[in-house]
């Protein structure tokens, strides 16, 4: 069985993570939502939370498990989890700046490879912090958000914001 990982902090998870998840779910037979916490991150939603919207929204595709990440390095927790591929969305030249020396390094210390699957035009300029921002802002992010992580966003905007909506 081919088992692969989509790592990441998930907050909250958006329609490109979605997008990039799924696919990956049509290229192994099981994937794993990893979902991670690093102390020196400042995180708009808890562990529990972000597991919870990404449960939410990925329910109704086959073969996705959401769990948290641990602690650690992420080439050992392949390595515990029988993990042969790490999948990636890259969204720009900087995204792949930054991920491939990240992929060597974890191939060298477990073996495991990374995929690299190029992020759908539609959700290419998303990220987690901007959709934060403009949600803020009384921004609409519905074309960007699934429904669980909307209200979860809407429930935490400014009273200004809540009332323009
Ligand atoms: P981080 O772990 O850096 O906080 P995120 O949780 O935001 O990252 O994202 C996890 C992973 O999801 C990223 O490493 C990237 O592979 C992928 N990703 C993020 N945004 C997008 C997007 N808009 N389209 C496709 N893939 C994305």
């Amino acid at each position: 069985m081919r088992r692969a990982v989509c790592p990441g902090s998930f907050d909250p998870i958006h329609n490109g993570h979605l997008e990039v998840i799924a696919r990956a779910a049509g290229l192994f037979d099981e994937v794993i939502v990893a979902v991670s916490t690093n102390i020196a991150k400042k995180y708009r939603f808890g562990l529990d939370e972000r597991m919870d919207m990404a449960r939410e929204t990925l329910a109704s595709l086959r073969g996705i498990i959401v769990e948290p990440m641990g602690e650690g390095l992420l080439a050992e927790y392949c390595r515990r989890r029988g993990v042969s591929a790490i999948v990636k969305g890259l969204r720009s030249s900087s995204d792949f700046d930054y991920e491939l020396p990240m992929a060597t390094m974890n191939r060298q210390l477990s073996g495991v490879e990374t995929v690299f699957l190029p992020a759908e035009a539609h959700y290419v300029h998303l990220s987690s912090t901007l959709i934060k921002e403009v949600a803020q802002l009384g921004g609409d992010v519905s074309d960007f958000v699934p429904r669980s992580v909307l209200k979860r966003l809407q429930a935490g905007e400014s009273p200004a914001a809540q009332s323009r909506s």
